[in-house]
């Protein structure tokens, strides 16, 4: 659909079902001071989208036709943030911050600067109508505007039908969306994974021709979207379907993808769903297990200090690419060579200090999940899982050693607690 052929629906308040009380008071606050001073003022993106689908928000986002600056004026507890891309933050209380921006609209062609390089910021940075606004959007679903001067939504784009029918649709042509910004292709297929939504057609044949261009994408935002996988329990599945578009040796700088860390992911997603929490490190060591894995033979001759060469060999890249830091990387290598320890099996030197190691028990929730896909591996799972309980019991069917008969003093084991596997 054209901007020039599309018409703008209204729903006013008695046509939709979302109520003043399933908004944020903070966030309608805001609206509010905005609207009494003669402001335009929406709720916009996920929320608007979210609320219609009767699931709760993750956040309020704002849009208004007033310049940072005049929000600035408008909120004492208001700071500017961004050098180029300005936003509005109100700060309530100690940690809740509302984001309101200025509605913004796509420069034409003649508007760019000449350096190319300062394209995508001065293409967010241009002031624009709420119509403009809704354009320059990613998908229909995520354009649509609550409005607080009569309760009514706004509909520019065909977001309410597409909500209807279930489909993520991009704004405008897919190839030149894609080509604008590669993150989107990823972002299509985690919100239809989200949200249990089909693709629209054209959106598989865009990624299908665009998908080398997801490597040229900022790495701090694929680092930032294929968390935001893990969190919302779908990297699973998008990752399978990215693997399957040919889009995630692009996505992931040359990472492969098998079925079977597929198939661990997508454990992980339950687990998440359950309620459990997803730590990057883990996210990592999920990725890679795999392959450190296939390179480290679980025999006797296998060191230790070999398994933790490879799993540096094999994360290193990944995290100098996404600029980790360095206790995330180091953490997410434990946990492979800690995996690497239980897959091998009980009576190994050095499995006292590793049972009593911090990262140990999430070494061992990483291994249970992985067992889950390679089902020969439940035995040592349960194993692990009694030693971990009773630390101090002897391996079963080993001779006890003259070392581990010493009585412990508790400050020694605490920071022997603290050492590498
Ligand atoms: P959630 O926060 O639940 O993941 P969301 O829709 O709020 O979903 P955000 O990433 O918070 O997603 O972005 C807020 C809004 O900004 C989106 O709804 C969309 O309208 C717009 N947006 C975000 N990323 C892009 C993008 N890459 N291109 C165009 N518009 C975008
Ligand atoms: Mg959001």
């Amino acid at each position: 659909m054209s901007e020039q052929q599309s018409e703008v629906t209204i729903l006013p308040r008695d046509q939709h079902q979302i109520s003043r009380k399933q908004i944020d008071e903070d966030t309608l606050k805001v609206l509010y001071r905005l609207h009494r001073n003669g402001q335009l003022a929406y709720l916009v993106g996920g929320s608007v989208r979210d609320l219609l689908l009767g699931r709760q928000p993750k956040d309020f986002d704002v849009g208004t036709d007033a310049t940072p600056a005049k929000v600035r004026r408008l909120f004492r507890n208001c700071f500017l943030v961004g050098r180029r891309f300005r936003l509005a933050h109100i700060r309530f209380g100690k940690n809740k911050l509302i984001e309101v921006a200025t509605f913004r609209r796509h420069p034409s062609e003649d508007e760019l600067p000449d350096d190319p390089d300062e394209h995508f910021h001065f293409v967010q940075n241009v002031f624009g109508t709420p119509r403009d606004d809704a354009f320059r959007r990613d998908f229909t679903i995520n354009a649509l505007f609550y409005n607080i001067a009569d309760f009514s939504i706004i509909d520019h784009v065909g977001g309410l039908k597409d909500l209807a029918d279930k489909v993520i649709r991009v704004i405008g042509d897919p190839l030149v969306r894609f080509e604008e910004d590669p993150v989107r292709m990823l972002r299509a297929l985690e919100f239809a994974a989200r949200l249990d939504f089909s693709l629209d057609p054209e959106i598989l044949s865009g990624i299908e021709a665009k998908k080398e261009l997801i490597a040229t994408a900022a790495p701090a935002r694929i680092r930032e979207e294929i968390m935001e996988l893990y969190r919302h329990g779908v990297a699973g599945p998008v990752l399978r379907q990215c693997r399957e578009l040919g889009m995630l040796p692009h996505l992931l700088a040359g990472y492969p993808g098998t079925d079977e860390s597929i198939a661990l992911i997508a454990k992980i997603d339950q687990r998440t769903k359950d309620g459990g929490k997803i730590e990057e490190s883990f996210a990592i060591a999920a990725l890679y297990l795999r392959l450190f894995m296939d390179s480290c033979p679980l025999t006797r001759e296998t060191h230790i200090t070999e398994a933790l060469h490879k799993a540096n060999e094999i994360i290193i890249p990944h995290c100098r690419y996404f600029s980790i830091a360095q206790g995330i990387r180091h953490s997410a290598r434990e946990l492979l060579v800690g995996c690497f320890r239980l897959a091998r099996g009980r009576g190994f030197k050095g499995e006292r200090r590793f049972l009593q190691h911090p990262l140990t028990p999430q070494s061992l929730e990483l291994f249970r999940l992985w067992a889950e896909v390679h089902t020969e591996l439940a035995p040592q799972v349960e194993q692990w899982q009694q030693a971990i309980k009773a630390p101090a019991a002897p391996p079963a069917g080993k001779k006890r050693r003259p070392r581990r008969r010493r009585p412990r003093k508790p400050q020694q084991s605490q920071s022997r607690g603290q050492q590498p596997h």
